[in-house]
C-alpha cells in the first residue's frame, strides 16, 4: 500500500553535465562518458533506495533530455535542418529537427541502460520514454500527412521499445505526456490511440506521466495564466480511463488542480505528485502526508502510488534528495497512521460485538 515512486529524472552530478540547467551538454567524452553515467545512475540508485523509494528510476543520467534521448537513436530525422517551433501550444520556441522521411530505430535505443540498471535496483524499477504525442510537439513534420499519422508511427517505435525493455525485466514503463495538458483535443481524438498502440501486447505495468512541466521560469509564467482552477485534466481523465494504460501520474502538491478530478480515474492506478518541483523549499513529512491524504478522499491507498510532480532534473542535487527522502518519509508515515487507523477501527467492532454478545446472556 502507498508504494513509492518518482516521475523520473533525476538531476545529473556536476561531473556528468551542468547542474541546474535542462539541455546541459555532457562535459566527458567517450568511454569517460559512458563510465559517468554509469556512476550517475547507480547513485541515484542508492539514494532513492535510502529514501525509500520503492519503484526507481534510473534518473535519466543517459540523456540529455527525456524527448532527445530517444529520437537522437531514430532515423528518418534531420537534425541539421531545424524549424522554429512554439511547443506545448506556444509556451517556449525552440529550434526543432525536422522529420523528413520514414521514421526507424536503428537499434535498440535503451537496452543496455536497463541491462546496467536492473541487477543494481534491489526492488521494483521504473522505465521512462516520452510518449507519441509529446515527441510530435517536440519535432517538426515534413513527412506525415498528419500530426496524428506521425504519432501513429512514433508509437510502432516506442512499443518494439517498450517489448524489449519489459523482456529485460523492468516492471513498470512510462510514457511522458505532458503534451497532453496543452492540447486536450487533440488528446481525446488521437492522443489517447498512439499511447495505446505504445502500450500495446506489454504484460508488465504502464503508466502515463502527465504535468504541468518542469519547475522552470516558462513553465511557471504559464502557470500563472491558467486561473483559479486547472481543470485540464478533467477534459483527458475520461479518456485515459478508458485507455489501456495501468497508471495516470499527475501533479497535485502545490499546484491548482481540484483534487475531486481524480475521482476520474476510478479504474486506474494514480501517482500523486506530493514533491513540488518548482520550489526549493523541502517538504516535510508531514506536509507529504497531507497533500497524499487529501488525495486518498477520491482513491483507494491500494490504488495510490506516491510519487513526485514532475522529473527534479533542475533541481541542485542536494535538495533533491531532501525532497526524495521527504516523499519516502512522508509516505511512511501516512501508512503508519492508516495501519493504527484500521487497528482502532477493528478493536472498537470486536469491543462492540462483545457488549452484544453480553446483553444477549
Ligand atoms: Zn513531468
Amino acid at each position: 500500500m502507498l508504494e513509492t515512486t518518482v516521475a523520473g529524472s533525476l538531476p545529473k552530478p556536476s561531473w556528468l553535465a551542468e547542474p541546474e540547467k535542462l539541455w546541459a551538454p555532457w562535459r566527458l567524452e567517450g568511454k569517460e562518458l559512458e563510465q559517468a553515467k554509469r556512476d550517475a545512475t547507480l547513485i541515484w540508485l542508492k539514494e532513492q533506495e535510502d529514501a525509500g523509494i520503492d519503484i526507481v528510476s534510473g534518473g535519466e543520467q543517459f540523456r540529455v533530455h527525456f524527448v532527445h534521448g530517444f529520437l537522437e537513436h531514430v532515423s528518418g530525422i534531420d537534425w541539421e535542418k531545424k524549424t522554429k517551433m512554439g511547443i506545448r501550444d506556444d509556451r517556449y520556441v525552440v529550434d526543432v529537427p525536422t522529420v523528413t522521411g520514414p521514421v526507424a530505430r536503428k537499434y535498440s535505443i535503451h537496452s543496455d541502460e536497463v541491462r546496467f540498471v536492473r541487477p543494481h535496483a534491489k526492488n521494483k524499477m521504473k522505465f521512462t520514454m516520452p510518449g507519441p504525442m509529446t515527441i510530435c510537439d517536440t519535432i517538426a513534420n515534413e513527412h506525415y500527412a498528419s500530426r496524428p499519422d506521425m504519432a501513429m508511427a512514433f508509437a510502432e517505435l516506442l512499443n518494439a521499445e517498450a517489448r524489449e525493455l519489459e523482456a529485460l525485466g523492468v516492471d513498470t514503463i512510462q510514457f511522458d505526456e505532458p503534451a497532453f495538458n496543452a492540447f486536450m483535443r487533440d488528446t481525446v481524438e488521437w492522443g489517447v490511440d498512439a499511447l495505446n498502440a505504445a502500450r500495446k501486447g506489454l504484460k508488465c505495468t504502464t503508466a502515463v506521466h502527465i504535468c504541468y512541466g518542469y519547475g522552470i521560469q516558462e513553465n511557471i509564467d504559464w502557470k500563472e495564466t491558467l486561473g483559479e482552477e486547472w481543470r485540464q485534466y478533467e477534459e483527458i481523465f475520461p479518456a485515459l480511463n478508458g485507455s489501456d494504460i495501468d497508471q495516470v501520474s499527475l501533479e497535485c502538491a502545490n499546484s491548482k488542480v481540484p483534487l475531486e478530478l481524480i475521482a476520474l480515474l476510478k479504474d486506474k492506478d494514480v501517482l500523486v505528485g506530493a514533491i513540488d518541483v518548482a520550489s526549493l523549499e523541502v517538504e516535510t513529512p508531514e506536509r507529504v502526508a497531507a497533500t497524499l491524504e487529501a488525495a486518498l478522499e477520491f482513491v483507494d491507498p491500494e490504488r495510490t502510488y506516491p510519487c513526485t510532480n514532475c522529473g527534479l532534473a533542475p533541481l541542485p542535487r542536494d535538495v533533491s534528495v531532501a525532497k526524495l527522502r521527504a516523499l519516502g518519509a512522508g509516505a511512511a508515515l501516512l501508512r503508519d497512521r492508516l495501519k493504527n487507523e484500521k487497528k482502532t477501527k477493528k478493536a472498537e467492532a470486536k469491543k462492540a460485538k462483545k457488549k452484544r454478545k453480553g446483553k444477549k446472556k
